[in-house]
């Protein structure tokens, strides 16, 4: 496994790493890199299912001006 990024997670504070294939998985669908470690995002996911649609359509249609382009992950 190769891996791109180290990244701290938000929410333990773990170290986690990004390997090149999630990398690329994350830009190849417009999705932003993840703040959190495996563990946490495991266990989130279980509590924020019944939400995602919702988070989803809030993330698409920002409070801010200026952002829309970059939902799709056209910016590096
Ligand atoms: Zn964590």
């Amino acid at each position: 496994m190769f891996v791109v990024r180290e990244e701290q997670c938000v929410q333990c504070g773990a170290i986690f790493t990004i390997s090149l294939e999630e990398f690329i998985y994350k830009l190849d669908n417009g999705m932003k890199l993840p703040k959190r470690c495996k563990e946490c995002r495991r266990k989130n996911r279980a509590v924020e299912n019944p939400y995602h649609g919702i988070y989803q359509i809030m993330h698409q249609y920002p409070a801010t001006k200026g952002h829309r382009h970059q939902v799709h992950g056209g910016t590096l």
